[in-house]
This record gives structure tokens, C-alpha cells and sequence, in this order.
């Protein structure tokens, strides 16, 4: 990996390329690409040893053509300024791709998790939740966290409480962050939403017959054969809807080195596997790989990045076997890269579509706290109520009886999982026509990131000229 490597610069490169394409100035599409709000906090750290530590921290608000700003924390002890700042901007380009009603934002806490006690990452998670209250850079109508690498349910747990400590008075402060547990009004689905999202995406470019006749694939994701990096949150869920939808799980790269079975690895059993063993390494019947790039160059038909950032580079994109590279992590490919592999024809479903799962479900989390009632209480009754008065009716006239589980299944009403998911699937689904059309549009001259990107700005720049400037 090269050194250099600077991720805002490799967003920007991707928005320069397709805000070429965009009509409107080169002053607002400059508007459009800054990060609006960067904040720097630094503050300090009681270990369980009695010593002090200081902890560094940022928040960037990437754009406020629309607010709330929304985007994950991350605790990671590789966070800088120049990363969060990056990832708020996909954020915002995210958003505008998948419909949801957000500006862009990213939190950042430059720590190893694995290296605090509970306790020390409740203080961590808390204290930072306080500095961003101070300085309004949380609230249910300012700005949303939700989880990234390293953060989950229980870190949204403690924003949620400590915030409303804080903001006691205000009705909606528990949708002050998403992606709580559901017993702490957060939605069920929220956890799985981004993996789930990956394989809904992949399910739309699978069905695109053309795309699959030019890399030699029969359409449909059953059957495929892919990797994943990374078995965190977004690589797990991803290939566990993957594998239930069809495909062949062949290889797998963790922080440890990487594992290969071309006959299929059951995920599951190499979950189980990697919570007793703290690695995915020496999993029966699978052979070893010494490091966790090796596994990007396996053969499969779809490669699933899912870990973090700069992981196909100019180095090894030419040794990338697989004919689909699905961005389940944020900026896992370079553009150098990028090039290289478009230029092999390789399809590379990008990151700011296929990875929306997660603020998709996260925006309806939102509007669940809001409202303060689940998805599918009021109407589920009911709508049981008239699917049997129509299967009566369809008794009645043909003289037959449906069964009772024929009944039951029929007559089902949805639960919140049900409208989150269907939510889900329409949102890529609708998101991927969207892009597609773009290309179209394009005449077919561009590629499905920067087509994506095109569909973000447009938006973004219909947003700024139709709201006008303040003052
Ligand atoms: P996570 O912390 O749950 O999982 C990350 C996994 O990657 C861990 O299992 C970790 O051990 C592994 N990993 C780390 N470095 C690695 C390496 N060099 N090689 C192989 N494996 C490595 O994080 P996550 O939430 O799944 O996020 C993963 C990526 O997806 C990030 O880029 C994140 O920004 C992006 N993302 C996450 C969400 C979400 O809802 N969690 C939403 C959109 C995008």
C-alpha cells in the first residue's frame, strides 16, 4: 500500500470525474465537494490503572444541504482528520444515492477497542458524546451517529443515554443516534442492514443479463462464488445472505491471514470458529493463507472488500481474479486501482451504493423514534383482518377450503422486520434502476461509481438551487 495514501483525495478524485458530466458551476460543484464542519477534539482519559491518557477524536459534517447529518463512529487506531473526512463525504454521496434525506457526517475516535476495558470504552464513548453536545454537533435534527468499524448496539446505547442526560426535555433525543438495540428503541434489522444491503445490491447486478453475458456469468447471484475480507458486522451479514441466497462462500481474509475452500466454507461454523479461537485460521477442511491481502487474489466471481479502506491497489488489482468486486467497506479500492480494474472489464459495484443498507435502515430507525410507535403496530390486526375476509371470499366462490396453514400464511400481516426489510430491498432496488439510468443517459461511456456519483451531485445540486443561499 502506498504510503501516500490520502482518502479524501480518492473520494475527490471520483466526485471530479463525475462532476465532469454534471451541469451546473465549477463554484457550487466545489460547494458541494468540501466538508462543511470539521471538528478536533482532544480530551482526557482516567485508564483502569490510575494513569492519564488523551484521546483524539473528530466529528465532520460533510453537508448541510440537508439536515439531519448522519454517519457512523469509528474506533480505530488508525483515525485521522483526513479519514473521517473522507468517509463524511461518501456519506453524503450515499445518501443522495439511496434517498435518504440526510447531509453526510463521520465520527472518529483514534483508539484500539480491543486495548480498553468495557468500562474505559463506556467513559471513552461518553465523554465524546458530551463534547459533541457541547459544541451541537449531535442532536435528532443536527446530526445522527450510528455505528461504524469497531462501534455497535451497545456504544449507540451509551450515546443515546448520555445524550439524554443531557437533553432530558427534548421528546425525540433517543433519535439522537441509530443503530441502538431494539429494546432501546432501536429497529429491528439495524444490525444486519448493511450486509443484508450488499446482497440486495448484488442480487440487482446479477440480474443485469448484458452485464453478466460480458464477464462470461449466467445472471443471478446463485450459484457465484465470492470472498469476503473481513468477518466484522458488514462481511459476516453479507455472506450470510449471500450463502441463503445461493452463492458459494470460497474464501475468507481476517486480520490473521485468510482461509480457502473451493468447495464452500459454512459461515456459521467459521463464526463459531473465530469466537473460540480469535482467528479464522486453521478452519477444517479449508487451507491457510499466511496473509489477509492473499485472499483478494483467490479465483471466485465476486470479491467482497468488507473490512476497511485502500485494500485493492495499483499493486494488486492486476492480481484480482474475480469478475465482480462488491465494496462492502468504504473506499477499499484506490482509483488507481479502480482504473485497472475497469480496464479488465472487471464490474465494481461501488461503495456509495452498496454498502446504503446501513443508514437505509438507520433513516428508518430514525423516522420509528420520531413517530414513537414500531413499524406495523397499528395496521398488522388489520390487515390480517382483510386478508381473511378475501380468502372467505375466495372460499365462498370456488368451494374450497384453504388449510389453516395456508391460511396463516396468507393472512399474514407485517411485523416491523418485514416493512424494514421490504424498505431495504426497495431502496437498492429503486437506487440500482436509478444508476443504471444514468449510464444509460451517459450513453454507456461511464462506469457504475461514477454513474452513481453523477446521481448524488445532481441531486445535491438540485437541493442547493432550489433551497438558495443564506443569507
Ligand atoms: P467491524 O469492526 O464490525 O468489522 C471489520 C472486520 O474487518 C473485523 O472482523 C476485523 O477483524 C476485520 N479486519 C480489519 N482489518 C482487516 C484486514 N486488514 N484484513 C482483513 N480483515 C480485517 O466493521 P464493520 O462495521 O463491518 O465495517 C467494515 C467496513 O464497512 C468499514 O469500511 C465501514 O466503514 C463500512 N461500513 C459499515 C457500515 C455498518 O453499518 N457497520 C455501514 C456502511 C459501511
Amino acid at each position: 500500500m502506498a504510503d501516500t495514501y490520502q482518502f479524501t483525495e480518492e473520494v475527490n478524485k471520483s466526485f471530479d470525474r463525475a462532476a465532469a458530466f454534471v451541469d451546473a458551476s465549477p463554484e457550487l460543484l466545489e460547494q458541494v465537494k468540501r466538508c462543511n464542519s470539521v471538528y478536533y477534539i482532544a480530551f482526557p482519559l482516567r485508564r483502569e490503572n490510575g494513569s492519564l491518557e488523551v484521546i483524539e477524536a473528530w466529528r465532520v459534517e460533510h453537508s448541510h444541504h440537508r439536515t439531519p447529518t448522519k454517519g457512523g463512529i469509528r474506533f480505530s487506531h488508525t483515525v485521522n482528520a483526513d479519514e473521517v473526512m473522507a468517509l463524511a463525504s461518501l456519506m453524503t454521496y450515499k445518501c443522495a444515492v439511496v434517498n435518504v434525506p440526510f447531509g453526510g457526517a463521520k465520527g472518529g475516535v483514534r483508539i484500539d477497542p480491543k486495548k480498553y476495558s468495557v468500562n474505559e470504552l463506556e467513559r471513552i464513548t461518553r465523554r465524546f458524546t458530551f463534547e459533541l453536545w457541547k459544541k451541537a454537533f449531535i442532536g435528532p435534527g443536527i446530526d445522527v451517529p450510528a455505528p461504524d468499524m469497531g462501534t455497535g448496539p451497545r456504544e449507540m446505547a451509551w450515546v443515546a443515554d448520555t445524550y439524554n442526560q443531557l437533553a432530558a426535555s427534548d421528546l425525540n433525543s433517543s433519535a439522537c443516534v441509530t443503530g441502538k438495540p431494539v429494546s432501546q428503541g432501536g429497529i429491528a434489522g439495524r444490525n444486519e442492514a448493511t450486509g443484508r444491503g450488499v446482497c440486495y445490491g448484488l442480487i440487482e447486478a446479477c440480474n443485469v443479463g448484458e452485464d453478466m453475458k460480458r464477464l462470461g456469468l449466467k445472471p443471478g447471484l446463485e450459484g457465484k462464488r465470492f470472498v469476503v475480507q473481513g468477518l466484522g458486522n458488514v462481511g459476516y451479514y453479507a455472506a450470510r445472505f449471500m450463502v441463503e441466497t445461493g452463492a458459494v462462500l470460497v474464501g475468507v481474509s481476517e486480520v490473521s491471514g485468510g482461509i480457502a475452500n473451493a468447495k464452500g466454507i459454512d459461515v456459521e461454523k467459521l463464526m463459531e470458529h473465530k469466537r473460540e479461537r480469535g482467528t479464522v485460521l486453521g478452519f477444517p477442511g479449508a487451507a491457510n493463507l499466511p496473509s489477509s491481502l492473499d485472499a483478494l487474489e483467490l479465483d471466485c466471481d465476486i470479491l467482497v472488500p468488507a473490512a476497511l479502506e485502500n485494500q485493492i491497489s495499483a499493486a494488486n488489482a492486476p492480481l484480482v481474479k474475480a469478475k465482480i468486486v462488491a465494496e462492502g467497506a468504504n473506499g477499499p479500492t484506490t482509483d488507481d486501482a479502480d482504473q485497472l480494474l475497469r480496464a479488465r472489464g472487471v464490474l465494481v459495484v461501488p461503495d456509495v451504493y452498496l454498502n446504503a443498507g446501513g443508514v437505509t435502515v438507520s433513516y428508518f430507525e430514525w423516522l420509528k423514534n420520531l413517530q414513537h410507535v414500531s413499524f406495523g403496530r397499528m395496521e398488522k390486526r388489520f390487515d390480517q383482518g382483510a386478508y381473511r375476509r378475501l380468502l372467505k371470499a375466495v372460499e365462498t366462490s370456488t368451494g374450497k377450503q384453504f388449510s389453516v396453514q395456508e391460511l396463516d400464511f396468507f393472512a399474514r400481516g407485517a411485523d416491523e422486520i418485514d416493512l424494514v426489510n421490504s424498505g431495504l430491498e426497495e431502496s437498492m432496488s429503486v437506487a440500482y434502476r436509478q444508476i443504471r439510468q444514468v449510464q444509460e443517459r451517459l450513453e454507456r461511456r461511464v462506469d457504475l461509481r461514477t454513474a452513481a456519483m453523477v446521481l448524488a451531485i445532481e441531486k445535491i445540486v438540485v437541493a442547493y438551487e432550489e433551497l438558495g443561499l443564506f443569507p
